[in-house]
């Protein structure tokens, strides 16, 4: 036992969480408490972090997403794990070029003038000068990290595996180039893989275009310059004498020479059931030209201009192409009809271009076989996806998987390690830089895209535990236990890292995947800077600590089901962390005298035994919460047992030992039960709120240097106690039955009334009379114990399972006032319940109005029924 803090000054009447939170976190730091060691004979427990973007400051699903990963990580620590939660940050390819070309671009100058090298160098700068704004975020959520392991995903370790997996790949021809249709971003001229590309429903025109014999539709009219065919379906009656023809189109250029072919991909339901083939410009065309040998032409280039082989539109930006087309075919009479239609158009997911799909040389990763591993790990149950929904998601996504393009025309990130010799053209890929050609001696050029930002990240699991060196952090904490993640990135990133870990280190990266769901505003909706309606992490905690942030969104946190955050539950959880405080400043204001060592010789009376059985019962259901990441159960169950029984209950019963000078060994009992049980809530509630409990638990007798290293409870099974359960929820009953009478009859606080209690077969009169100085002074009622008493005249009725409960009210209440108040308040509930379901039933309220305004007008009935029916029974009383 450390030396006892018993002096009440030594705690302040408010929590401060700013002080506590500046004072804690770097001593938990400074003594090496977040350090992870291989060497530790315990059992490893490990998370990797999802690198947050190195331009990045934390956003509030960051700070639901570490806050889950620390409640686990210091659970684990506490409970005798070798922990390590591996720290780190992701390059963000175009999110990090894209802020220093804006800095380039303020000082009038881009990123061509300065040249690759000293771009790069320059965004290296910026990344030592203000990467670290997140880390420093972090570490005020108060995530305990192991920031000695901090990694970033262009290091030197990570990018020789990032070099490593590439040439690996590319040695067992998992790696290729081909050409490709590929989405293209004209304004970052990057290309885009599927998932980068956002969707959206925008109206257009279209066009039905006379060619030749046939009439067909586009929503593209500047695109029928790089027409090289024409399809039909092969069944289309309508059209067959044509396939195989090659037709020379009249068009706004002179003519277009197609061929026209027969494919299974038309639809002869749509549209004229003829399409025009532009391979160059379409996924779809550039497939079946493909499997009929078309041409490709291009004439939009990667800068979203016409290009020379558009003619007389070469140069003209693509859109204003699209409407010159339209015009001068209508002049020539080249057009049929326009229609309005509406129809998905792909957008550049960074800055809303509109994607091009363009043909060009790319870099892909054939992941169909790594998808195959994938896919088998987790229906075998090696890697666990929670909640389970997701698996088939996962599934579907991974089934359907197509080739994913990895180059990027970037300058900063992983550069492709491929040379092609200037001679004869060959390519050579390798772990270490090529000079000169290895078959002809010649000169060798790099190719100058970059990776995917998502290649790097998906080594994550093993690349920041030493690999490809075979490290003892890989050899101790691969697998890692558990991946923390928000669903909008389990096939950016979840599903690569399944690929890749399989691939390279042949076992799964992850034993579990938690999937939590998205934080919305109040009103449900998505934040975004467009609503105005994103909420600052940082701002919040500042204005209700830290801890209490934490706890909202653990809450919170309900499976499956997106978080609603408002303020207002911040500052409810704000209430909670002032209660805890309030609570501990009792008994810290009690402990003189306090010998813990003859405590223990004490006889626990029945409030200590049940108290003590209560927490044992919350200790068991937090560890079974929290192992099937039930992270909102937790909280709860610890919620409910800190505020609703241990406050509420135990502390006002110990408050009449603690006061009484008269029996010191009850005193000291209760003291001892104090001190153990708060000891023992603050361990438990630890992960949840570490600054608060680390400050108290300091102040209370504890063994040990810091919470944080200290036990988290286990539940002692023989101390449940059934029978003090039962015992004291009969005197709570009754109790509560009391209070409530005193409330709705309006009687003074301190008020001692008098209440005969008619105990029942359940709780027999011996329990009752037992514990009536109990009652007596928590309900301030006096009890008399009567099992033949029948309800007498003018007195209010309380029911407690088999109790029941005659509280006199002659003399307490002035009875025709009283009954002239009821009669009022009855008529009061009555109107607004006629009131309400009137509303209810207008159906243009019940139908038109918002599913919640309904609810909530039910509920406002609901709650008016129940309170008409205890007027009604008070009524009775005073009748
Ligand atoms: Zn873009
Ligand atoms: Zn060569």
């Amino acid at each position: 036992m450390s030396e006892q803090q018993t002096d009440p000054a030594a705690i302040s009447d408010r929590y401060e969480p700013a002080a506590v939170e500046a004072r804690w976190y770097p001593i938990w730091e400074e003594r090496g408490y977040f350090r992870a060691d291989p060497a530790s004979p315990k059992k490893p427990y490990s998370i990797v972090i999802p690198p947050p973007n190195v331009t990045g400051s934390l956003h509030i699903g960051h700070g639901l997403n570490d806050t889950l990963q620390d409640v686990m990580i210091r659970m684990k620590r506490m409970d005798g794990f070798n922990t390590l939660w591996q720290p780190g940050t992701d390059h963000a390819g175009i999110a990090t070029q894209v802020v220093v070309e804006r800095q380039l671009a303020a000082e009038g100058k881009s990123k061509a003038d300065l040249g690759r090298e000293e771009f790069v160098r320059r965004v290296w700068r910026w990344k030592e000068e203000s990467g670290g704004t997140i880390i420093k975020q972090l570490k005020r959520l108060g995530a305990s990290c192991d920031w000695s392991r901090l990694r970033f995903t262009m290091d030197e370790g990570l990018s020789r595996a990032v070099r490593e997996v590439f040439v690996r790949l590319w040695d067992e021809k998992l790696i290729y180039r081909d050409d490709y249709i590929v989405n293209w971003c004209p304004r970052c001229e990057t290309v885009l893989s599927d998932l980068e590309v956002d969707r959206e429903e925008r109206d257009a025109e279209f066009v039905y275009i006379k060619y030749g014999p046939l009439t067909l539709g586009t929503v593209r009219p500047e695109t029928k310059l790089g027409d090289t065919g024409l399809a039909v379906h092969p069944k289309d009656k309508r059209y067959r004498q044509y396939v195989g023809q090659t037709l020379d189109i009249p068009s706004v250029d002179g003519t277009v020479r197609v061929r026209v072919v027969a494919d299974d991909a038309v639809d002869p339901e749509f549209g004229t059931g003829v399409i025009k083939v532009t391979p160059g410009h379409d996924p779809t065309d550039f497939e079946i030209g493909r499997r009929h040998n078309l041409p490709i032409k291009t004439v939009i280039g990667f800068d979203g201009k016409m290009t020379d082989a558009a003619g007389q539109y070469a140069g003209m930006d693509r859109f204003d192409a699209r409407k010159k087309i339209v015009e001068d075919m209508q002049a020539l009479g080249l057009i049929d009809r326009i229609e309005p239609y509406r129809h998905a158009v792909g957008l550049c997911y960074r800055c809303k271009t509109v994607v091009e799909p363009l043909v060009s040389k790319q870099w892909y990763v054939n992941v169909k076989p790594l998808a195959q591993e994938a896919i088998k790990a987790v229906r075998a149950g090696k890697i666990k996806i929670i909640p389970r929904g997701w698996t088939k998601t996962y599934f579907h996504w991974m089934e359907n998987i197509r080739p994913w393009p990895i180059s990027r025309q970037l300058w900063w990130g992983h550069q492709i390690p491929a040379w092609y010799c200037e001679r004869d053209g060959s390519i050579h890929v390798a772990r270490t830089d090529v000079t000169s050609c290895p078959d002809c001696g010649g000169p060798v050029r790099r190719d100058p895209d970059v990776l995917d930002t998502w290649f790097s990240s998906g080594l994550w699991p093993f690349s920041t535990l030493g690999w490809p060196d075979d490290t003892p952090e890989l050899r101790t904490f691969y697998p890692t236990s558990l991946l923390v993640t928000s669903f909008d990135i389990i096939f950016f990133w979840v599903a690569r890292m399944a690929m890749f870990g399989l691939y390279v280190m042949k076992a799964v990266p992850f034993h579990d995947v938690y999937i939590h769901a998205l934080v919305r505003d109040a009103e449900g909706q998505k934040m975004s800077k467009s609503k105005g309606n994103v909420v600052d992490p940082l701002e919040l905690m500042t204005k209700y600590g830290t801890d209490a942030f934490r706890f909202t969104l653990v809450a919170l946190a309900a499976q499956g089901r997106d978080i609603r955050l408002s303020d207002e539950r911040v500052e409810g959880y704000r209430n909670f962390a002032n209660k805890l405080w309030n609570a501990a400043r009792l008994v810290l204001s009690n402990l003189q005298g306090y010998d813990a060592v003859a405590a223990r010789r004490t006889q626990p009376d029945l409030a200590a035994r049940w108290i003590d059985s209560r927490l044992q019962a919350t200790i068991g259901a937090v560890r079974g919460h929290l192992k099937a990441y039930r992270f909102n159960d937790a909280a709860g169950a610890i919620y409910q047992f800190l505020w609703g029984e241990f406050c509420d209950w135990y502390l006002e019963i110990a408050k009449l030992d603690l006061y009484r000078s008269d029996e010191p060994a009850r005193r000291l009992a209760t003291q001892h039960t104090l001190v153990t049980t708060l000891e023992a809530t603050l361990r438990l509630l630890h992960p949840f709120m570490p600054f608060i409990t680390e400050e108290i638990w300091q102040r209370l007798p504890h063994e040990g240097d810091s919470i944080m290293i200290a036990p988290y409870p286990k539940p002692v099974r023989r101390r449940v106690d059934a029978t003090a359960e039962r015992e004291m929820g009969v005197v709570m009953g009754v109790v509560t039955a009391i209070r409530n009478i005193r409330g709705e009859m309006r009687v003074a606080p301190g008020m001692m009334l008098s209440a005969i209690v008619k105990p029942g077969p359940e709780a027999p009169a011996a329990l009752v009379r037992a514990n009536a100085p109990l009652i007596q002074t928590l309900a301030r009622a006096a009890v008399t114990v009567a099992a033949d008493a029948s309800r007498p005249r003018n007195s209010a009725l309380g029911v407690v399972g088999d109790i029941e409960v005659y509280v006199a009210l002659e003399g307490v209440v002035d009875l025709g006032a009283e009954r002239q108040r009821l009669e009022k308040e009855i008529k009061r509930a009555d109107e607004a319940i006629a009131f309400g379901r009137a509303k209810l039933a207008r159906p243009e309220f019940a139908e038109r109005a918002p599913a919640e305004i309904v609810d909530k007008e039910r509920e406002k009935v609901a709650q008016q029924e129940a309170l008409r029916e205890k007027l009604v029974a008070s009524l009775s009383w005073v009748g």
